[in-house]
């Protein structure tokens, strides 16, 4: 999604684009796939905007979540993030064996983790990513190994 379709679909239900509202909206289209809680929001609005109160930034994140914007998720600790979906096309990172060729998919908060670094040190801003590893995978790797086995037992 645009940001010009975000605001559009705010002035379709006749919603008001705050200055508070509009920061809110940039923060996740600025980062594409990565979760916020309402509290992490909050600390990133406290410098344009002093101390926001949580409930404001409740009810828009209920807003854009009505409109389709974000998306929510609860975290282990029980906290809801929510977060500013990858695009369609977007390919979920994978790990391939080689052997037998199954995929497994790999945890996009690893990958999270990476896109932090990559704005943190190299203000470098993540859009999507498309990652592939390539190795052994658990089951091929016991059978090769009793395999082995098998034939130094003989020899
Ligand atoms: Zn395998």
């Amino acid at each position: 999604m645009q940001l010009a379709d975000v605001f559009q679909k705010l002035e379709d239900g006749s919603k008001r684009i705050t200055p508070q509202r509009e920061q809110i909206i940039r923060i996740f289209a600025d980062h594409p796939g990565q979760p916020f809680s309402a509290e992490e929001i909050a600390h990133l609005m406290r410098e344009r905007f002093g101390d926001v109160g949580l409930a404001t930034i409740y009810r828009t994140l209920e807003l854009l979540m009505d409109l389709e914007v974000v998306t929510r998720e609860t975290v282990g600790d029980g906290r809801s993030h929510y977060q500013w979906p990858l695009d369609e096309g977007h390919k979920h990172p994978v790990m391939i064996c080689l052997r037998c060729q199954s995929s497994t998919r790999i945890p996009e908060d690893h990958l999270r983790t990476v896109g932090s670094w990559a704005l943190s040190v190299l203000e470098f801003q993540l859009v999507d990513y498309e990652m592939t590893l390539y190795g052994i995978c658990r089951v091929c790797h016991l059978r090769e190994q009793r395999r082995r086995r098998g034939r130094e037992s003989i020899s």
